[in-house]
């Protein structure tokens, strides 16, 4: 899901698909303030996520599919997210046991060294306020 500040790989994907460098690329990094997110090249997973193997796999490789940068492919990865569809119990099971996980889901997160700010997360926060504020104006 959810909170991924997410995101591209190259521009002659054809021809580098099978280089070592881009099969290694992203890296994997570790941070307790999100079950799982794309900075860049990089991928930040929960230093406990291995414990959860299959949850594990299912966040890697919703990641991976992310851009390097910040596009509409990400946002319709996000919302669509069919990469965690039967892992969604362990997901949030997951974020429970690490309470921490919740910082990821704000629109602005610190992910390691990262200040981070997801477009997706942000664009739903500013409609819940615009709803919360149109429910308020006409209930005063
Ligand atoms: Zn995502």
């Amino acid at each position: 899901m959810v909170n991924d500040n997410c995101r591209r790989l190259s521009i002659s994907s054809v021809n580098l698909e099978n280089s070592v460098e881009v099969y290694l690329m992203p890296t994997i990094q570790y941070s307790e303030n999100t079950v799982g997110c794309r900075i860049g090249d990089e991928i930040w997973v929960h230093p406990k996520l291995y414990t959860e193997p299959e949850l594990y796999h299912a966040i890697v490789g919703h990641e991976r599919k992310h851009t390097k940068g910040f596009s509409v492919k990400d946002i319709t990865l996000d919302i669509v997210n069919d990469d965690l569809e039967g892992h969604k119990k362990a997901y949030w099971k997951f974020m429970f046991k690490n309470p921490k996980t919740f910082l990821g889901l704000l629109p602005i997160s610190k992910i390691g060294p990262h200040w981070t700010l997801d477009g997706t997360m942000l664009g739903f926060s500013i409609l819940a306020a615009a709803l919360v504020w149109f429910l308020l104006a006409s209930l005063l």
